[in-house]
């Protein structure tokens, strides 16, 4: 999963009103409707011109791209809209013959969020023996460090993110003997803050993106009865705006992607009834955008293919019909993750 793009960069930056306005307007012409005929099409469409400009100035995000793509497409029942062969022709020739690590486009440097993002569409299309899973292992095991923590490439940076996606690659390829696992966990509890959330590394601030990186690291290796689950559901709980909208901090505007951060973790934890659901549902909604089908971070901004899937992932978790569940830990179509790998759920 790559959680590398705007969810972590500031969105409210951008928002020269944001000192003052910490809620989104809304009025009675947002979108109440979830037209999907116009979302397939969108996300099919999407980065299908080579020549266009975003086409050309995403291509550091290639790989997580498709992966959004064809997750998106899968739990929306259209899968058969993107051309299987090329995508696994793609993810071939990211693979670094040396590392044995995955880039995001041929010809870039290996790291771990992409190599999760090729595990992914790999598992959704059933062709994982199209790569070669020992030599990614091995990319993945080289990447452990002493104290248990995860560089995300080769350059050394240390991030629970990477704790996430190693865990999750060896368990889609059946590969977790190959690292130090109680070490990983010891890492990622370090991280916990007094407020029962987690950051990017020990002393961070508590983050919803980074909260949902190690919950889904605990369910991974089972390891949830570590987490004070109903100080951490609280503050998730606090992310809900009058909007209906969730926030990944507090003080800041809500932003359709931390649907998914925050209400995966709370369902992970058997918990996703402590929010209001109906509320949510409504604004991600509002987030359509209905000339194109896609969905943007707030309502009335550009969509784009990252907020639209984790948009209608969220809107999978709150049971929207028509959609096929998707799996709170690995994002990706409950269906495929069943027959991989058994993820650790609380009950409600
Ligand atoms: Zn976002």
């Amino acid at each position: 999963m790559d959680f590398i793009d705007e969810d972590f960069i500031d969105h409210n930056k951008n928002n020269k009103n944001n000192h003052k306005k910490m809620e989104v307007d809304q009025n009675e012409e947002l979108p109440t409707k979830f037209d999907m005929e116009m979302t397939i099409k969108y996300v099919a469409n999407h980065g299908n011109d080579k020549n266009d400009f975003e086409y050309t100035m995403t291509e550091f995000l290639r790989m997580s791209g498709i992966y959004w793509g064809t997750t998106c497409l899968d739990i929306m029942g259209h899968l058969d809209k993107l051309d299987k062969k090329s995508i696994i022709e793609f993810i071939k020739n990211c693979q670094c013959k040396k590392s044995g690590g995955i880039a995001a486009c041929d010809s870039h440097d290996p790291h771990i969020l992409y190599s999760l993002s090729a595990v992914q569409i790999l598992c959704i299309y059933d062709a994982l023996d199209e790569i070669d899973i020992p030599a990614l292992g091995k990319y993945v095991q080289s990447l452990q460090q002493i104290d248990g923590s995860f560089f995300g490439d080769k350059w050394g940076e240390v991030d629970t993110r990477f704790s996430f996606c190693a865990v999750a690659i060896l368990a889609l390829t059946n590969q977790m003997n190959l690292i130090d696992v109680d070490k990983a966990v010891e890492f990622v509890m370090s991280c916990v803050n007094p407020d029962g959330g987690f950051g990017s590394k020990p002393y961070a601030e508590s983050h919803a993106g980074l909260i949902y990186c190690c919950v889904g690291f605990l369910s991974i290796t089972h390891n949830l009865h570590r987490l004070e689950t109903e100080k951490l559901a609280w503050w998730l709980c606090e992310r809900q705006l009058k909007s209906g909208g969730l926030n990944g901090r507090p003080e800041k505007l809500p932003d359709v992607c931390y649907s998914w951060w925050v209400l995966s973790s709370l369902t992970i934890m058997g918990k996703a009834h402590w929010i209001d659901g109906a509320k949510l549902k409504e604004f991600i909604i509002s987030c359509l955008d209905t000339e194109t089908g896609g969905f943007s971070d707030r309502p009335g901004n550009m969509p784009d293919i990252f907020h639209t899937l984790f948009g209608i992932g969220a809107l999978s978790l709150l049971g929207y019909e028509n959609l096929k569940k998707i799996n709170p830990t690995f994002c990706m179509p409950e269906e495929i993750v069943s027959k991989i790998y058994q993820a650790q759920i609380l009950e409600y």
